[in-house]
């Protein structure tokens, strides 16, 4: 198996190449040259695995210049319940009749982003050792809050790494700061940038692409690499749970093997969703995707009509892990759809950047419709069905997840399609307590941080995740607040190699 470039086609490397590299040189992304095909019976055979086995199986489709060996020690030291508070590593809960919620929170940011970013660290590391690139790998991340937690969870004491990350002083949650500024590691700094989220992600992308910045990595033995989810090494690992969800459900019983399923998924970047994607081209019997949005719905018209379009206003929500307004996976998705056509994309892209919008063919238009469903709703309407599917199936949904449940039960209204479904459960409710008290009517503004979590936990009497009760007694370890300007001496000095 090798992996080409959405932008060129003749691109033909390795998956160690493409994990370590990142991101195409002509700034395409890496996608695999065909999508592996799983069986019924290897369906049937992993209800019976454990998550690392399931993982390692579907891991040996993708990564096949990694040695049986190497797949084992990645998956191994991720996912283990020493990083995951299930040994089940994700669970699948009943919403209701033939609808289920995969949980994907169970790790230890809470959020979605752990099932991959707690392997990535290994994926990256084996990948630089097999292709004898030999240096330490540093990580930088620009985040909004979640992505920059979980990564430094992933990276924390990983041999042959380093990791920085950079957050905007004012535009994190408290939780999010806290969770950032105690976060434990020997190889690992947090730095707040005085100015909004897109001032830390230039300040990060000028000094990745700075060459007086590389040469002296490159004389210290080190290099960049990227903990994005436009790395094959965080989309690889979101295959996995589709794949182990649906061998879970015929396992219990719930699905007769061969029975088609909907995939609910919250979206943001388009990563989650479009790795049920990929789920489903490897042989997963998928009817819908439904895709859906909060109301930076801007994936929701494209799929709609076809016309991708970020010249529109973008709204601040109370899902803020989804308000983005260029899906950047999307890219591999009409890569695939288009009959890997790289010069078409090449065009839309090109289009994208210069005026913000492109239109696809009316044939993958028809694509498009045939595969997904999209929907969107908007913060009220998502505290609607918070509240709703507490009173009407006591389950608690984190606004994120909420948004997804909302857009399946308008699905279900439009269509009358009662497929059995499985909705991403992207986050748990403890990460936005604040919101979700709102929704319940349960909100007390005089509050703190960890008083609000008291009372979720008082409301819902779901188990509050240890890593989250714990950070009340933990000391900051990280309080500096830099200007974008000082990013690079920064970064450089916390490297050890400042001049
Ligand atoms: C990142 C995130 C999403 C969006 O996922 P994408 O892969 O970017 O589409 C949804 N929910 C939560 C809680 C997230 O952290």
């Amino acid at each position: 198996m090798y992996y080409k470039s959405t932008r060129d086609s003749s691109v033909n490397v390795t998956s160690a190449q493409a994990i370590a590299q990142g991101i195409s040189k002509d700034g395409g992304l890496f996608v695999p040259s065909s999508i592996p095909k799983i069986t019924f019976e290897d369906i049937k055979a992993m209800g019976d695995m454990s998550y690392p086995d399931r993982a390692a199986f579907v891991f040996s489709k993708y990564l096949t210049d990694f040695s049986d060996a190497e797949i084992r020690y990645c998956v191994d030291n991720a996912y283990t319940d020493k990083n995951f508070d299930t040994k089940n590593i994700c669970e699948l809960a009943q919403l209701f009749n033939g609808t289920y919620m995969l949980e994907l929170w169970h790790g230890p940011t809470c959020a979605f982003k752990d099932m991959a970013l707690q392997i990535l660290p290994y994926l990256i590391t084996t990948s630089s050792k097999k292709i004898n690139l030999d240096k330490k790998v540093v990580i930088l991340v620009a985040t909004s809050g979640d992505t920059g937690k979980a990564a430094l969870e992933g990276f924390k004491d990983v041999e042959g790494t380093q990791i920085m990350v950079f957050y905007p002083v004012n535009g994190v949650s408290e939780m999010q700061k806290k969770q950032m500024t105690t976060q434990e590691g020997e190889n690992v700094s947090v730095c707040a940038i005085k100015g909004n989220f897109d001032d830390a992600q230039n300040g990060v992308k000028a000094i990745f692409t700075d060459d007086e910045v590389e040469d002296e990595l490159s004389n210290n033995g080190l290099m960049f690499s990227s903990a994005n989810s436009i790395n094959w090494g965080r989309l690889a690992p979101q295959i996995i749970y589709y794949v182990s969800s649906y061998a879970q459900l015929v396992k219990d019983g719930k699905a007769e093997l061969g029975e088609k399923i909907n995939i609910v998924v919250p979206t943001g970047n388009f990563g989650n969703i479009l790795a049920a994607y990929y789920a489903k081209k490897m042989g997963i019997p998928v009817n819908k995707l439904i895709c859906a949005s909060n109301s930076n719905n801007v994936l929701t018209d494209f799929i709609n009509t076809g016309v991708y379009d970020k010249n529109r206003q973008f709204y601040t929500t109370i899902s803020p892990s989804m308000d983005i307004l260029i899906s950047s996976n999307l890219e591999r998705l009409l890569y695939h759809i288009c009959g890997e056509n790289d010069s078409q994309i090449r065009e839309w892209f090109t289009e994208l950047s210069d005026c913000g919008k492109y239109e696809v063919s009316d044939k993958v238009k028809a694509v498009l419709k045939e595969e997904f469903f999209a929907g969107f709703c908007d913060d009220k309407q998502t505290k609607a069905c918070i509240k709703e599917q507490y009173d009407k199936n006591s389950y608690v949904c984190d606004t994120h997840t909420a948004v997804a449940v909302k857009v399946y039960e308008d699905y279900r209204e439009k269509t009358g399609d009662n497929t059995k479904t499985v909705i991403a459960s992207t986050a748990s409710p403890y990460k936005f307590s604040n919101s979700v008290l709102e929704a319940l009517g349960e909100f007390d503004p005089s509050m703190g941080e960890f008083e609000l979590v008291d009372k979720l936990y008082e409301v819902s009497k779901l188990t509050v995740p240890k890593s989250l009760a714990e950070l009340k007694g933990k000391d900051i370890r990280f309080n500096d607040t830099i200007d974008k300007s000082e990013m690079k001496d920064f970064v450089l000095k916390s490297l050890g190699i400042s001049k």
